[in-house]
């Protein structure tokens, strides 16, 4: 499965595009999950559709002693005041980490594999987990979170780190 990178133009665009709804939940959508799932093992812990050149709103959540999980149409509908504060990366920006603060509980609302919606409470990594995913779903990327100077930074350190391999 090929994971699309923020230093490809077509990927790019791919990524920085908003993500309409997934109309079925068959098979094939259930198939192609188990693939994204099995495509982050030991490298990532989320991956979202639009990294994979879908834009379409679903994810995969991976963490260490968890089942992986599948939100398709996800939703936040409830965030809690308290901030946590992680240093993220991203597949899409392979090796580069930033600080990231995000409400440190969340709510979310989703349908999974089997066409049922459910409702489920997040903290701790999974709560930044789904929200840096569903970020993905509207064209965002975790780079948007950080400061302008820390972006720049990070986005240099990037194409560094692609000219030197
Ligand atoms: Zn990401």
């Amino acid at each position: 499965m090929d994971i699309y990178t923020i230093d490809n133009q077509e990927h790019l665009s791919v990524l920085r595009n908003k993500s309409v709804k997934v109309k079925n939940i068959d098979q094939k959508l259930a198939d192609y999950t188990e693939r994204m799932i099995r495509a982050i093992r030991g490298i990532g812990i989320g991956l979202a559709a639009p990294q994979t050149g879908r834009n379409e709103c679903f994810f995969v959540c991976r963490l260490d002693r968890m089942e992986p999980m599948v939100f398709i149409n996800p939703e936040i509908t409830a965030t809690s005041e308290d901030i946590a504060s992680y240093d993220e990366g991203c597949l899409s920006i392979p090796g580069m980490y930033g600080e990231v603060k995000r409400p440190a509980a969340i709510e979310v609302q989703a349908w999974n594999l089997k066409g049922r919606p459910f409702r489920m409470e997040a903290d701790g990594l999974l709560a930044t987990c789904i929200q840096h995913e569903l970020d993905h779903l509207k064209g965002l990327l975790f780079i948007d979170h950080l400061s302008e100077r820390k972006r720049a930074k990070l986005l240099k350190k990037y194409e560094k780190s692609l000219r030197t391999g």
